[in-house]
């Protein structure tokens, strides 16, 4: 298709580009997909381990699977679905969490959601930690968890937004990856890969998308850049949008990452269990035993720890985990475990973090980031949605949403 005669670009091939191209090509919509990545699927992402598993380096669980547009998706490609309850839905392993300290614990944690029910949307909108009871003896980790449910503590997280988030708490895996579900619903779409949008000209009639593959013009874009992209890119918009610059940069993304391990002797685990590093503090991993009963752990670290990590370097993360996991298992564990690999998300130019919180006194920067500029450009991605952000089914919504949005400005025309 000549680079001229594109009705509607989308930029970033994730879960919401791919779901808003999709619906604009099966519309009838001359519409191309612009991608930075040699690949799509963005922050979802499945390799190939050496033993033939599929990995999920970003996205693994389909959140809310009852209602998640990916489930059907996935079923339309004919793969394995797999509906074992995830870990954090059942007990931990009782490696130094003995049966009553993880009755306390969940009795807290549940106390501790109820006073975000039933305070978040009062005014003024404060930071989540702030409903932490202020003796309470699980607060480390319940702070943990928060680190992995939103990629950063709970004193940087807008308690509304927080209490916003709708989970039906079904959640199911693709076992071939959801990385591999997003990236081949693209497949047939017209795509530029390694295709990094740089300025998005709105002064002319017709957008001039300034790309380091040249300039593609069209009527409409639809832009569904990570908030965290979008928070670092004053000159792509030209003139400049300083109210969706300002909407992401209150809408950071946390960081999360995953250390894939290879387990020798798998079998002493119960398959798809799991265990905290510590109970005592907020700077500790998840272990998650022998997911798909593979001969592997599956190590999370989110928020502060996965930022110093990071910066540390992978072998730092490789050993901060070999130093938990010998802590509760005893330091002959350190020869069961090697490294697969991990990816650093933080670092990663085209994502620089996980998913997107939103900050004290920010909840409504979702809904601004979202708004439609002059009919011609369009907002998608996790971060725009009011509800499923952070998530992949959030992209889709939101994808679905900005290319009905485009179609109809078209018919308005
Ligand atoms: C470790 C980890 C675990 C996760 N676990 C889950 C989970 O279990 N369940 C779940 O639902 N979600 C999970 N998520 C979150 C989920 O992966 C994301 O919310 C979702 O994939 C975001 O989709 P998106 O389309 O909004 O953004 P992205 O996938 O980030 O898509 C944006 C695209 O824009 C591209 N891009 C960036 N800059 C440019 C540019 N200048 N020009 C052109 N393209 C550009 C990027 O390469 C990317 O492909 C996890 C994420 C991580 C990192």
């Amino acid at each position: 298709m000549p680079t001229s005669d594109i009705e509607t670009v989308v930029v970033g091939g994730g879960a919401a580009g791919v779901a808003a191209a999709r619906h604009l090509h099966q519309s009838g919509i001359r519409c191309l997909l612009v991608e930075a990545r040699s690949r799509l699927g963005g922050r979802a992402w499945t390799i190939t381990d050496p033993m033939g598993f599929a990995l999920y380096l970003g996205c693994g669980w389909m959140h809310s699977a009852d209602r998640n547009p990916w489930v059907a998706i996935a079923e339309e490609q004919r793969r394995t679905i797999d509906k074992t309850p995830p870990p954090w839905r059942r007990r931990s392993l009782a490696y130094g969490f003995p049966e009553g300290g993880q009755r306390e614990f969940l009795e807290a944690q549940e106390q501790f959601f109820s006073r975000v029910a039933g305070r978040a949307q009062h005014d003024p909108d404060v930071a989540a930690a702030t409903m932490l009871d202020p003796r309470g003896r699980w607060n480390n980790l319940i702070n943990a968890v928060a680190t992995y449910i939103s990629g950063t503590e709970l004193d940087c997280i807008s308690a509304r937004d927080f209490d916003n988030y709708d989970d039906t708490g079904v959640n199911w895996r693709v076992v071939e990856g959801y990385g591999a579900t997003i990236a081949a619903c693209g497949a047939g779409l017209p795509v530029m890969l390694g295709c990094a949008v740089q300025r998005i000209d709105l002064t002319a009639k017709r957008l001039k998308i300034h790309t380091v593959q040249g300039v593609i013009t069209a009527d409409q874009a639809i832009v569904t850049l990570p908030s965290a992209v979008l928070a670092e890119a004053e000159e792509l918009f030209s003139p400049t949008l300083p109210e969706k610059i300002e909407a992401a940069r209150g809408l950071p993304l946390g960081l999360a990452d995953k250390l894939f391990l290879a387990l020798a002797e798998p079998e002493e685990f119960e398959k798809d269990s799991r265990f905290f590093g510590a109970t005592d503090r907020t700077a500790t991993a998840t272990y998650h035993l022998r997911p798909f009963g593979r001969p592997q752990i599956e190590v999370y670290f989110g928020g502060r720890l996965a930022m110093e990590l990071e910066r540390a370097g992978e072998n730092a993360i490789f050993d901060f985990a070999v130093s938990e996991l010998t802590k509760i298992l005893g330091s002959a564990f350190a020869h069961r475990v090697k490294p697969i690999c991990v990816h650093r998300w933080g670092s990663d130019p085209f994502a620089r973090g996980a998913y997107s919180y939103a900050r004290p006194g920010k909840a409504n920067c979702r809904a601004t980031l979202a708004a439609p500029v002059e009919d011609r450009l369009f907002f998608a991605g996790e971060a725009c949605s009011t509800t499923d952000f952070s998530t992949a089914h959030g992209g889709w919504i939101t994808g679905m949403t900005a290319a009905k949005q485009s179609i109809a400005a078209r018919a308005r025309v």
